[in-house]
């Protein structure tokens, strides 16, 4: 017992149900469940209905619509950014692939154009198959640029993007996120701090730890609050329209599904991919509105997990019944309640292995202890059913020696009877009452037996000493039916009381000599080994039916050969000696054929020392 109530097995059940849920939480299965719980739980706590702090400056269908629009990206760009300096935005954060020579005029205009903005930061991607590099703009874009930025979204294994790496290597070659850098240069911060928790950001911390492979989880906004849209042809024809930018940051990209950016899932996608610029602003906006999520720790994880295991191994060791259910429903519903509340304070929990650690426990334990009480029912229902019959016996058994001596009492005080005749009744009646009295002893000394209020004086015993005992007593008995009994015996020592063992024996000899015919063997053998001694009773009487076999250690239970064999018994013989031989840790057999004879074999533990040195 670990503490009042609370068993070794408990913790067994605890531990197995702690792996079994971790198991499953970190299966495949358990972790895609997590995803679409924090997709839920996502879009259940969008971020505050506010105007976006970013604009998207798009290359939508309007602005790629002139034939070739896709391959002549650049001239577009250049006057567009040209308008944009009018009005004074906080960065430019360009999502485009600038890598390729491409039209040298053209380039020359871009050069300009991006010379005379402020605050440019440039896409820089990882490329490469055998060796991993970074593809940077063409140095004489580059040379205008305030910043490079990555702009890989990298999807999880379901193909939607949830995280975006704020640091990403090609070897040791390491690159901020485009949307970092944009808050960089926003904050006016001069440098990236790295601390292994997050990062230092001007006056902003984003919690990314070193161990997350500093991922941010992106906070995307309500699909009905988007991140402020124009559209790039719109800037350049009405360049009013442009005023818009002031004060925020701007994300350049090509917004159209089949352009050259990448569109993916995300959690408010419903089938409805996102441009790569899309994610790279949302990216930004979780950054500058600094509602940053949060991994809860593996530690806590597991912490969490341990304590509901405890508290519902506890509920149902000390609680039972339907308080223990609810209070176990209870802790459920409180672990269930855990995610939604944490999410609000910005704690992702990953749900699913506390949840099947949760119900494995709840299901393990409350299972174990239907289970038991349904044992605990059933035996007190054996129990009660093992009394009526013990009633009903003793009612029943006792009722004919009663009947005999209040029969022969009336008619000797009724009748003059002649002086013999008075003389065989008062036998009778001696007799009856000795049995019934006798009957009586046994019951009550069972009953006393099986509830431990006989206490054995428990001695090292030699075995052959019990049966050379048991077996004079019983001689007499068997002169009478002319029956021989056999007595072979090695040294044995049993760790017992020797009064209730010779009684045992003594009991199986009766019974072997009541229930043999008349000039039959008893073979009475006891042998031992390192751990036991067996004694065996062995006679070539009627025998048993194999029907009859389970029941014959009940009280008062005789067999119908028995009953009319016209031997008298009481039922109780083979009761008490089971019980005799429960009390001394030991078992009792029985083996028999109808017509062919009986073996009862008792094994008891053998005593470690020899008679002298026990108490
Ligand atoms: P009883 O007082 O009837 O002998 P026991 O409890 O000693 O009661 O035995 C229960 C029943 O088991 C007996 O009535 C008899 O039917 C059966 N039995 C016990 N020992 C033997 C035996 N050696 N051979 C055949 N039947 C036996």
């Amino acid at each position: 017992m670990l503490f009042p109530g609370l068993r070794w097995t408990d913790l067994g059940f605890a531990l197995g149900s702690l792996l079994a849920g971790l198991v499953i939480g970190w299966s495949a299965l358990g972790v895609q469940a997590d995803r679409a719980l924090y997709d839920f739980l996502l879009r259940l706590n969008p971020p505050p209905a506010e105007p976006s702090r970013s604009v998207i400056l798009a290359f939508d269908d309007k602005t790629l619509a002139p034939p070739g629009g896709l391959q002549r990206l650049r001239e577009p760009l250049a006057q567009a950014l040209a308008v944009l300096a009018r009005h004074k935005p906080k960065a430019v954060a360009i999502d485009l692939v600038l890598t390729e020579p491409g039209d040298e005029k053209v380039n020359a205009a871009l050069e300009e154009a991006l010379a005379a903005a402020d605050n440019v930061i440039l896409a820089t991607h990882l490329a490469g198959a055998e060796e991993v590099l970074w593809l940077e703009p063409l140095p004489a874009f580059r040379k205008h640029a305030a910043a490079l930025g990555h702009v890989h979204a990298a999807p999880d294994e379901d193909g939607v993007s949830r995280r975006i790496v704020l640091a990403k290597a090609a070897g040791s070659d390491r690159r901020w996120a485009m949307a970092l850098e944009a808050l960089r240069i926003s904050e006016g911060a001069e440098r990236i701090v790295e601390t292994e928790a997050g990062l230092d950001v001007g006056d902003v911390f984003v919690p990314v730890s070193n161990r997350e492979d500093r991922a941010l989880p992106i906070r995307y906004a309500h699909p009905s609050q988007p991140v402020e849209r124009l559209s790039l042809i719109d800037v350049i024809e009405n360049p009013s329209t442009a005023a818009a930018v002031r004060g925020r940051v701007v994300f350049v990209g090509v917004v159209v599904a089949g352009g050259p950016d990448q569109y993916l899932m995300t959690p408010y996608s419903y089938g409805q991919a996102m441009s790569g610029v899309e994610i790279n602003a949302n990216a930004y906006e979780t950054l500058a509105r600094g509602s940053f999520l949060q991994a809860v720790p593996p530690s806590i994880e597991l912490l969490i997990s341990v304590l509901a295991l405890l508290g519902l191994t506890v509920t149902f060791r000390l609680l039972s019944g339907k308080r223990a259910f609810a209070v176990g429903a209870a802790l459920l519903i409180l672990i269930h309640a855990a995610p939604f509340v944490l999410f609000r304070f910005g704690w992702v929990l990953p749900f699913v292995p506390i949840a099947a650690v949760t119900w494995l426990s709840f299901l393990s334990s409350g299972g174990r202890q239907y289970l038991r009480l349904r044992g605990h029912f059933r035996e007190a229902d054996a129990a009660r059913g093992r009394y009526q019959r013990a009633i009903h016996y003793v009612t029943h058994e006792m009722r004919t020696p009663l009947t005999t001596i209040q029969g022969s009492s009336e008619l000797i005080s009724r009748y003059p009877l002649a002086e013999e005749k008075r003389k065989e009744i008062a036998e009778r009646i001696h007799s009856e009452s000795v049995r019934l009295g006798r009957m009586v002893d046994m019951f009550l000394s069972v009953e006393r037996l099986a509830a431990g209020q006989l206490g054995l004086n428990t001695k090292a015993v030699q075995a052959e000493e019990v049966l050379r005992v048991s077996v004079e007593r019983s001689r007499p008995l068997a002169d009478k039916k002319n029956i021989q009994i056999e007595l072979i015996t090695q040294p044995g020592l049993i760790r017992g009381d020797a009064e209730f063992l010779e009684y045992a024996c003594y009991n199986l000899l009766t019974n072997a000599v009541k229930y043999s015919p008349a000039h039959s063997t008893i073979t009475v053998r006891a042998d031992s080994d390192s751990q036991n001694v067996r004694i065996s009773v062995t006679d070539e009487g009627y025998g048993v039916d194999e029907a009859d076999l389970k029941d014959i250690f009940q009280r008062f239970y005789r067999t119908q050969q028995a009953r009319e064999s016209g031997e008298r018994g009481t039922g109780l013989g083979l009761a008490l000696v089971e019980e005799i031989v429960i009390q001394h840790g030991g078992t009792i057999e029985v083996e028999s054929r109808l017509g062919e004879g009986s073996r009862f074999t008792l094994t008891l533990p053998r005593a470690a020392q020899p008679a002298a040195g026990v108490q």
